[in-house]
């Protein structure tokens, strides 16, 4: 075995000299915020995405908030995602007084199950309490079923938020995920795990001129500045601005802003970092996976992920002890995600483990392995030797070899 590395981590942001002479530059520069780079980004993730409008903001929660209330999500309404998330995506239901349930995965590509999703609907449909917002998550990177989910959106009266925090640079159909034309909004996250990074920071994509707007509003305190906004007894003021509705200060800065410009000049060379990665685990792990000691991550079809994650399923007897060992060799393997319905403060709403049972059995299992753009082939070599390491000695003290 070769010797430990430092720390890998199974994600980190990937920033380089042109990202911080970007930075620079605007420290240097008028505006710190609210100057002219957060519009910049704002048109380079919309053209990217192939969407009408894209509104910044300082994260993709905070995003995830506007776009519901956006949608006009409120008490008595219910919001419903995928179990296996990061909590934000149900949160959302909850901040603004609506009420959240879920629907369990697929256990192929551990996304939102569409039969269940029809399951639950027909369901719903006969109790009077139907969503007002589904959260189509796309795991890992890879979409949804967006074409099957909108046909049910259209038959069941629902709104379509993307949370496709994992997902910018992904693909469904052939076309850019954040184009919305199976959503009403897409959601993406700059976290320094995700594709690209502003520290903090979030981007909503939509085609709605209306929805634009409310989310402009919502965004920042509720006031609007726009003089074809404002009251007309106001209009003739220069100083005058309106607050019209309850907002939040939810912006991003223009430094977070320069950052994300930067980084989006190199999206695609990131993503099809991610996919070679992919691709070295994919054909590396191939003969565990044929032994039956492991599941690669299922690549649906018309699907291009953008390989946030990259999970791989154990024997749920093993994988503690197999993630442990992996810790110990200073490889930064994580686990994504606990179920949201099995948290504690969502027991205490009524939810309890056995609910989704498909993504509780794939948590069980799953081990999520270091993916990101500065991953070396060493590095990479070294977590799949230490992988293979990992799980002879797990099968050998659990007597099975
Ligand atoms: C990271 C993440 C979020 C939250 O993103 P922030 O920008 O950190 O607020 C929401 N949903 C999913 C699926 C995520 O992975």
């Amino acid at each position: 075995m070769k010797p430990n590395f430092p720390f890998i981590p199974y994600g980190r942001q990937a920033i380089d000299q042109a990202d911080i002479d970007s930075v620079v530059e605007c420290l240097q520069s008028d505006f710190l915020t609210q100057g002219p780079k957060v519009p910049e980004f704002e048109q380079a993730v919309a053209s990217y995405c192939g969407a009408e409008f894209a509104l910044a903001l300082n994260s993709a929660t905070s995003a995830l908030h506007v776009a519901c209330l956006a949608l006009g999500l409120g008490e008595g309404d219910y919001l419903w995602t995928t179990p296996n998330t990061f909590v934000a995506s149900a949160n959302c239901g909850l901040y603004c007084g609506a009420k959240v349930d879920f629907v369990d995965i697929n256990p192929a590509t551990y996304n939102l199950c569409v039969e269940k999703l029809v399951e639950k609907l027909a369901v719903a449909k006969e109790q009077g309490n139907l969503p007002k917002v589904l959260v189509a998550v796309h795991f890992a990177g890879q979409s949804c079923e967006m074409e099957k989910i909108a046909a049910l959106a259209k038959e069941y009266d629902f709104k379509v938020i993307e949370d496709a925090s994992h997902a910018i640079g992904g693909s469904f159909q052939g076309k850019k995920i954040g184009g919305c034309q199976y959503s009403d909004i897409t959601v993406f996250s700059f976290h320094p795990v995700k594709i690209i990074t502003t520290a903090e920071g979030g981007m909503i994509t939509t085609n709605s001129k209306q929805l634009a707007d409310k989310i402009e509003l919502l965004r920042s305190h509720g006031i609007t500045r726009q003089v074809e906004k404002l009251a007309e007894t106001s209009r003739n003021q220069i100083w005058f601005y309106e607050q019209q509705t309850l907002g939040f200060n939810y912006r991003m800065t223009d430094l977070q802003a320069a950052l994300g410009i930067s980084q989006m000049q190199k999206i695609d060379e990131f993503v099809a970092k991610r996919r070679e990665i992919a691709a070295i685990y994919d054909k590396s792990l191939q003969k565990l996976a044929d032994s039956g000691l492991l599941v690669l991550p299922a690549q649906a079809e018309n699907t291009a992920s953008a390989f946030h994650l990259y999970p791989v399923l154990l024997a749920a007897d093993i994988r503690t002890q197999v993630f442990e060992f992996l810790r110990s060799k200073n490889i930064g393997v994580n686990v994504h995600y606990i179920p949201v319905h099995t948290q504690p403060f969502y027991q205490a709403l009524g939810f309890k483990p056995g609910d989704f049972l498909n993504a509780e059995n794939y948590y069980a299992k799953t081990i999520s392995l270091p993916i990101h753009p500065g991953l070396s082939l060493e590095q990479q070599e070294f977590v799949v030797a230490s992988l293979e390491q990992a799980l002879g000695q797990a099968l050998e003290q659990a007597g099975k070899v």
